[in-house]
């Protein structure tokens, strides 16, 4: 696949997962802020005292500030997922950065006074070439080794979802999910999926602490 072939030729610059030493898992959730339903997410990882990581779109942010502020407030991660869901590999390099990742990063500036250095693609897709130039400006590009399939809505069941992280988890892992109106089955399955991972000796971390950013 174009991304294992990425990650192995990009180390410092695009990830899918971090070293397997350790049992540390990275929950993140991409698409938001939606309204109600990031703020079920944020209410159920609170309670169970797990942190993640928001990679959020700049027109959500727009719309939702105060749900970045409480992803801040609460210990979370913010990363950038472009202002527009745009498929990456159709702009040039300079159109990714002016219209979709520095507007988005100018919005959560205005909304929480940080900005985040880590992005992740939509569709997880970048040509190599915008990876060597985002890498040299200083982004580090962040996908997933297990996507729950959550926003497939022919396999999204709470227990399609659990079923899906549960049996591929392994040390290191970044899990895809994402936050929409319709995704009832993310916000059913996390509580389940959390438990389990914990009675397996996993700790939830946010994506700079796997990959040791800080
Ligand atoms: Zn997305």
């Amino acid at each position: 696949m174009t991304v294992n072939r990425q990650a192995a030729a990009y180390p410092a610059w695009f990830f899918l997962a971090a070293s397997e030493e350790e049992r540390l898992m990275a929950l993140t959730f991409d698409d938001g802020p939606v309204g109600d339903h990031t703020a079920q997410l944020l209410d159920i990882i609170g309670a169970e005292q797990v942190r993640a990581t928001f990679f959020v779109l700049g027109n959500q942010v727009q719309d939702y500030p105060e749900l970045v502020q409480r992803i801040v407030d609460e210990d979370h991660e913010l990363g950038n997922h472009s202002w527009s869901h745009a498929d990456l590999r159709s702009l040039s390099n300079e159109e990714i950065l002016k219209e979709e990742l520095i507007p988005t990063n100018e919005r959560i500036w205005e909304a929480v006074g940080l900005t985040p250095p880590i992005m992740r693609p939509p569709y997880g897709a970048l040509r190599d070439d915008s990876i060597e130039f985002l890498g040299e400006a200083g982004w580090l590009m962040i996908n997933w080794s297990i996507d729950s399939f959550d926003w497939d809505s022919s396999q999204n069941s709470a227990e399609e979802i659990a079923g899906k992280v549960l049996t591929c988890s392994h040390p290191g892992v970044i899990v895809l999910m994402h936050s929409g109106e319709h995704l009832n089955g993310t916000v059913s399955a996390l509580p389940q999926i959390i438990r389990a991972l914990r009675a397996g000796r996993y700790e939830f971390v946010t994506i700079s602490e796997l990959l040791s950013l800080d």
